[in-house]
This record gives structure tokens, C-alpha cells and sequence, in this order.
């Protein structure tokens, strides 16, 4: 990948987002669109305990193109990387067949050790080669699992790393970080409407089971998981309030 011939000015108005065909990445995603001229999107393959959300990513960034047009101009080229890596490194209940539970620390076994922060030197890298300056992701202190490196202090800490290790100014952008999930799907019919919301609600995938079998009125998912029971939660608060 050739790195193009732009200018400083030219990142500024570039964005990367880390899209994983969830729903928090999906509504990041039409931020990015509403906030910059040009957005590419990245997603990792690490060997996730099922691949229904790196398959629902194309359909989702197809319709996104489709229903809205005027984004449709803005959205640049996907990129998948392997960071396969990560399932070197030891078992965890999001990338084997073991049962969701919470290990004595207090953080649940879905939880990656590095994970973001290896998503993030390497969304980076890649956005430094594109001349995008502005990287963008769907992390939240909110109503999550308390993983450590979804923390504003992190991300904050990690923009500056990349800034002074790339020697060339990266933004990290976390738009969900201080709202819940009924917040981020009044965000997205703030950005999109209702379409946008019915998008989300049909092409993104949470469900930490893979289970597309199964559709509820907030989307696809076994409904009894932790990230299930977020997005069902959210979906009839989002509803109740308006
Ligand atoms: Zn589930």
C-alpha cells in the first residue's frame, strides 16, 4: 500500500473507523460519515469464536451506501487484517467454545488482553500508509464489561503514543464513550433517522453466541447473552423514551 501523495490538511478530514459489524461500530460509522469527507473502515480477524460479525460487515457498509447516497460518496475502500495473533496468546471465551463467566478479577473471560490497544497500533499504521489522521471507535465506559482498555484514559493515552510514535497528529475519536446503548440508538436515528436505526437494527450483529437464528425486535442475537441483554435493555429504553 503505497502511502498518497497528501497533505497534512488532506488527514484532517480522512477518517478511519475500526468496524466490527456491531452495532456501536456501525453507528460510528455513520458518525464518521456525518463528520468527515472521506472514511475507510478496518476490521480484524483474530479468529473470533464466530465470523457472523465479519460477515455481517459488507452487507452492513452496502446498505449504509444504498439507503444513504450522500454518505455513499464518502465512503472509501474496507480493509480486513489478520491479527490472528491474538488467539496465540491464550483462550478466552470470545475466541473459543467456552462458557461466558467472570474470572476472579472481576473482568469477564470475553475479555482480550490487548486487544484494543493491538487494534488501534495497528488501525493506526494502516492510517498513517493511507494519510488518514483520525481514527475512530465504538468504545464506552457506559453500561460495558469494564474492560480496561475501552477507557477514555486509555484511548487517550494510546492517540498520544500514536501521535508521537507515527510523528504525525492522530485523533482518537469515541463517540459512544460517555453514552449507553439506548443512547447510541438515539444517536443513530439522530444521524440516519429511523432508516439508519432499522439498519442497525438488521445488519449488525452483537450476539457474543453468533446466533443470526433467532430475530428480535432489536435485532439478531440467542437474546440471553451479556451483549444480548445490553442491546434488548437498550433497545426498550431507547423505545420507552421516544
Ligand atoms: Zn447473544
Amino acid at each position: 500500500m503505497q502511502r498518497r501523495g497528501g497533505t497534512r490538511e488532506m488527514s484532517k478530514r480522512s477518517a478511519l473507523v475500526l468496524f466490527s459489524g456491531g452495532q456501536d461500530s456501525g453507528t460510528c460509522l455513520a458518525w464518521a460519515l456525518q463528520q468527515f469527507d472521506l472514511v475507510e473502515t478496518v476490521g480484524f480477524d483474530y479468529g473470533q469464536r464466530h465470523a457472523v460479525e465479519m460477515d455481517v460487515r459488507p452487507a452492513f457498509r452496502k446498505e449504509l451506501a444504498k439507503r444513504f447516497p450522500g454518505w455513499a460518496d464518502k465512503l472509501g475502500p474496507d480493509h480486513v487484517l489478520d491479527a490472528s495473533v491474538i488467539k496465540q496468546l491464550g483462550t478466552t471465551a470470545m475466541t473459543d467454545d467456552v462458557a461466558i463467566a467472570f474470572e476472579q478479577d472481576g473482568l469477564p473471560n470475553t475479555f482480550v488482553p490487548g486487544r484494543n490497544l493491538l487494534f488501534f497500533t495497528l488501525a493506526g499504521a494502516l492510517a498513517y500508509r493511507r494519510d488518514i489522521g483520525n481514527l475512530v471507535g465504538g468504545m464506552c465506559e457506559t453500561d460495558y464489561s469494564g474492560y480496561p482498555d475501552c477507557r477514555d484514559d486509555t484511548l487517550k493515552s494510546q492517540q498520544v503514543t500514536l501521535s508521537l510514535g507515527l510523528a504525525q497528529r492522530m485523533v482518537v475519536h469515541t463517540p459512544l464513550m460517555w453514552i449507553d446503548k439506548a443512547g447510541t440508538f438515539a444517536l443513530a436515528k439522530n444521524l440516519g433517522g429511523n432508516a439508519l436505526v432499522d439498519l442497525v437494527v438488521e445488519h449488525t450483529h452483537s450476539c457474543y453466541l453468533g446466533d443470526r437464528s433467532k430475530r428480535h425486535d432489536w435485532g439478531y442475537g440467542c437474546g440471553d447473552c451479556p451483549a444480548c441483554e445490553l442491546r434488548a435493555t437498550g433497545w426498550s429504553s431507547y423505545r420507552s423514551s421516544g
